[in-house]
């Protein structure tokens, strides 16, 4: 009699809808990241590194989006060929790579992790509070 997941649907913040990089496609972007994901790959052969570790997806996109406006995918993107070597019976293809082996990518990164960490500040304080001795928790309450 589990209700799954039709319950959590109130709130603003799973409402939240996504665009698309490279195109005019939106998505739900708390629900629907991997179909976004696998969009990107299966239509424009993009793959992005490391999502799991991207602090805030939806400012990422946002912040690519933008750029991808200015510039060629192969201005950010590394290139990987697939079916290269000569046995290859498939045709080669080109695959576009946003990972932080570029700096820009590897700063918005930690931009956004840092981002996070100060939202996030008030309940990480909470836990530390609870776990500290109790001298450390007045002095730290004196900061406040
Ligand atoms: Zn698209």
């Amino acid at each position: 009699m589990q209700g799954g997941h039709s319950e959590v649907t109130s709130g603003e913040v799973t409402k939240e809808k996504v665009g698309c990089l490279l195109c005019a496609q939106q998505f739900d972007v708390m629900e629907m990241q991997d179909d976004l994901l696998r969009h990107l790959l299966l239509q424009h052969k993009l793959v992005i590194a490391d999502v799991k570790l991207v602090a805030h997806f939806k400012k990422y996109l946002d912040y690519w989006r933008q750029r991808f406006k200015d510039a060629a995918i192969t201005e950010f993107c590394s290139v990987i060929k697939t079916n290269t070597k000569e046995t290859d019976v498939e045709p080669e293809e080109s695959y576009y790579l946003l990972c932080d082996a570029l700096p820009e990518d590897k700063n918005l990164r930690v931009r956004l992790q840092q981002e996070k960490l100060h939202f996030d500040g008030s309940s990480v304080y909470v836990r530390i509070l609870a776990a500290a001795p109790k001298k450390t928790l007045q002095f730290t309450m004196s900061l406040l």
